[in-house]
């Protein structure tokens, strides 16, 4: 049988392993990644951020020309949906990128092995396909495959009328009324794109807010605008069942009376990909909650096997998985390689959108740090008059000593792209002193950054 030597072999194809195989083949590795599925990208790539991305902008469209349009005197006649249409933009989308990671590998002369990999020992590595096997042996194994919807006991999913995200991603006829277990991002994200089409949107959420995680303040800012835009809430709810029932779906909770709908979306988490992964047979071990355990190089217990993203838990973002991802690979090689995670920005793409990057309010009252802040509304700025948009705000953290920016949360218009500066100025170390000297284009909704900045040392000057 063949057994090809690598200097490195990933196992998963999505944002975090075939980012870091393109970073070591830079660094002069020789590398192989294998994934199971025939499409590269991931979770991210193909049932997640970016087909979830393609509904939310199709959907924010098809809801502008109903209601938006008119306001700008731009009439359109009877708006309709064309929901196939707009699935096979998605699908389409989903392909182009996916054969795009496909050329990225084929540029950088990754081995690429369509099939499920699985650690026989410490550098010894089997991937299957049907019938099919064969071994790589590997200097170095990363671990990078990803996560999969939580489940709840208590819920089968069926496949079909209680389903995961991905269900979610491609109803055929937009449903009467969706329940969602869960405000977090994806709740929240396709819980807005089916409203957006015209169905009744219940979410049920265990906690007494929404978006955990995220600046109190904002998300329940958001919570108010969630509700005038027609979405229900129901907080702390605990769902302890899901079942259909002939056409419906019966969602049972403590302490409240079963609620119906047609299709029900479990979104309460994710868990790690760590099945069939022979992590036992390589001496890998995982900690309580199933995560691969690993030391601050990535490393986990079994020599030369290291392990990035979401499977090794923290935030589960593509973004933090290809900054791990590259860290681990520039380690290998160089000795030297490194994540600010304070530096990672979040952001929920609802309509409006919430970002935030570094510490929250809460986190730094816990840690007993002392800071200063500073706010700017949307409303103030006139590109978000402009654009008709004025729901929201900027925060700016700063600390009371040293005025270094500790953590940024927006709420308001295109806040995932603004977000970008904060990472940026926390990264560099910057004050808000700093971002309020900088120069922004006017009117940009930037401006609102600078303002917030300004803000910190009480001199707004627009508000
Ligand atoms: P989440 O962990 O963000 O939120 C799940 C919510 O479900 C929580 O608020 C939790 O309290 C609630 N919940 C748990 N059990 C419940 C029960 N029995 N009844 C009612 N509510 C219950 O999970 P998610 O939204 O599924 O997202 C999964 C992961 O994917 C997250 O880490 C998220 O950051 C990531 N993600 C990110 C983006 C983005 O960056 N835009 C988009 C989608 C997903």
């Amino acid at each position: 049988m063949e057994t090809a030597r690598h200097d490195l072999v990933i196992l998963g194809g999505g944002p975090g392993g075939y980012v870091a195989a393109i970073r070591a083949t830079q660094l002069g590795m020789n590398v192989a990644c294998i994934e199971q599925e025939s499409a590269l990208g991931g979770t991210c790539l193909r049932v997640g951020c970016i087909p979830s991305k393609a509904l939310l902008e199709s959907s924010e469209r098809y809801e502008q020309a109903r209601e938006e349009l008119a306001t700008h005197g731009v009439g359109v006649g009877e708006v309709s949906l064309d929901l196939a249409t707009m699935m096979k933009r998605k699908d389409k989308l989903v392909t182009i990128l996916s054969k795009g990671v496909e050329g990225l590998l084929k540029k950088n002369k990754i081995t690429r092995h369509v099939g499920h990999g699985r650690l026989l020992a410490p550098g010894r590595i089997e991937v299957t396909r049907g019938d099919q096997r064969i071994e790589l042996e590997a200097a170095h194994v990363l671990l990078a495959t990803g996560s999969k919807s939580a489940g709840l006991p208590g819920i089968e999913p069926d496949g079909d009328r209680i389903g995961t995200s991905t269900e979610a991603l491609s109803y055929s006829e937009v449903p009467e009324h969706l329940i969602v277990i869960g405000a977090g991002a994806i709740g929240l994200e396709l819980g807005s794109v089916w409203r957006r089409l015209g169905a009744k949107v219940t979410v049920l959420e265990y906690l007494g807010r929404i978006l955990l995680g995220m600046d109190a303040e904002l998300a329940g800012e958001a919570l108010k605008v969630f509700k005038r835009q027609g979405m229900q809430f129901l907080l702390g709810c605990r769902v302890t069942s899901a079942r259909v029932e002939g056409e419906q779906c019966v969602v049972e909770s403590a302490g409240n009376e079963p609620r119906r709908g047609d299709r029900v979306l479990v979104a309460v988490g994710r868990a790690p990909n760590t099945d069939d992964l022979g992590l036992e047979a390589a001496g890998v071990r995982t900690d309580r909650k199933g995560f691969v355990s690993v030391d601050e190089h990535f490393a986990t217990s079994a020599a030369g096997v290291y392990a990035i993203g979401d499977v090794i838990g923290g935030a589960m973002l593509a973004h933090k998985a290809e900054e791990e991802g590259v860290a681990c690979v520039e380690q290998l090689a160089t000795g030297y390689g490194h994540v600010n995670y304070d530096a990672i920005p979040n952001v929920v793409y609802t309509e409006p959108e919430i970002a935030s990057v570094g510490k929250t309010e809460a986190e730094l009252q816990e840690a007993g740090v002392e800071y200063r802040k500073g706010a700017f509304p949307f409303v103030a700025n006139g590109r978000a008059r402009a654009l008709g948009n004025t729901t929201g705000q900027v925060k700016m953290l700063a600390d009371a000593a040293t005025d270094r920016i500790l953590g940024v949360h927006i709420l308001g218009p295109r806040a995932g792209d603004l977000i970008a500066e904060a990472a940026v100025a926390i990264e560099l170390g910057a004050s808000s002193e700093d971002l309020a000297r900088s120069s922004h284009a006017h009117p940009t909704l930037a401006e609102a950054l600078k303002e917030a900045a300004l803000a910190v040392d009480g001199r707004a000057l627009h508000v």
